[in-house]
């Protein structure tokens, strides 16, 4: 469902290029759990905001359906983001003056997304979060904040979720919860992608993406 072709990111720099992407091919399944790995610097979140519309490549073509992402206008790429693509960053990014349902009720109204807000209660029921909807992000531990994150991306019923490093900043026992949650999202018909390190995730898998450098090193199906 998302195709991505010689796929090349070039960050110009007043020190000078940088390819962050060098031909990348991938052709990725509805229902998938694909999990990037490789090293700092190899690509990882160039890749990641490439396939979910946020950056448009240098060269090449990443095709959502049928379309060229990159050819719709700004319009249409924003309004296919908002209906498609739920984002987990590491870092949560939460804003810090709105309390957690209204964090996760955010994207509502985005691109024709519609939201009602008896659903999102009982979405952070689902993920334990009941107590705290209308607690800070500040009032939360990082557990609670990224689940909330998750929560964000979870209530417009994207088709794709894509994870950047969402466990970067929680414990095992936290890291294992949240991939937990993305295994159920995809196990409910959605498309998992997500960058980590942690081994949390080999158990969900399909595929595992080694970049190097900007390129595909290896693909696997397992570590
Ligand atoms: P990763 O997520 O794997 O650590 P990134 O995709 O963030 O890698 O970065 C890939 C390369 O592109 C790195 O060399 C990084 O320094 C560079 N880079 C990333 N974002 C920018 C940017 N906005 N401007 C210039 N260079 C960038
Ligand atoms: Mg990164």
């Amino acid at each position: 469902m998302v195709l991505l072709e010689n796929v090349n990111k070039i960050y110009r720099t007043k020190q000078g290029d940088i390819k962050a992407l060098d031909k990348v091919s991938l052709h990725i399944k509805e229902g998938e759990f694909i999990v990037i790995r490789g090293p700092s610097g190899s690509g990882k979140t160039t890749l990641l905001l490439s396939i979910g519309g946020m950056l448009r490549p240098t060269e090449g073509q990443v095709i959502a359906g049928k379309r060229d992402i990159y050819r719709m206008s700004k319009k249409e790429r924003a309004e296919f983001r908002a209906k498609n693509i739920g984002f987990v960053f590491q870092l949560f990014h939460l804003v810090p003056y709105l309390n957690i349902i209204e964090n996760v009720l955010l994207p509502a109204g985005v691109g024709k997304v519609q939201i009602r807000s008896v659903d999102a209660e009982k979405l952070l029921k689902r993920l334990n979060l009941t107590d705290r909807m209308y607690h800070k992000p500040f009032e939360l531990s990082a557990g609670e904040k990224q689940r909330t994150a998750i929560a964000r991306a979870m209530l417009k019923n994207p088709r794709i979720i894509l994870a950047d490093e969402p466990t970067g900043n929680l414990d095992p026992e936290n890291s294992e919860e949240i991939i937990s949650r993305l295994a159920e999202f995809r196990h409910s018909g959605g498309t998992v992608i997500v960058v980590t390190h942690g081994k949390a995730v080999n158990q969900y898998a399909d595929r595992i993406i080694y970049l190097e450098k900007g390129h595909i090193e290896k693909f696997s199906v397992s570590n």
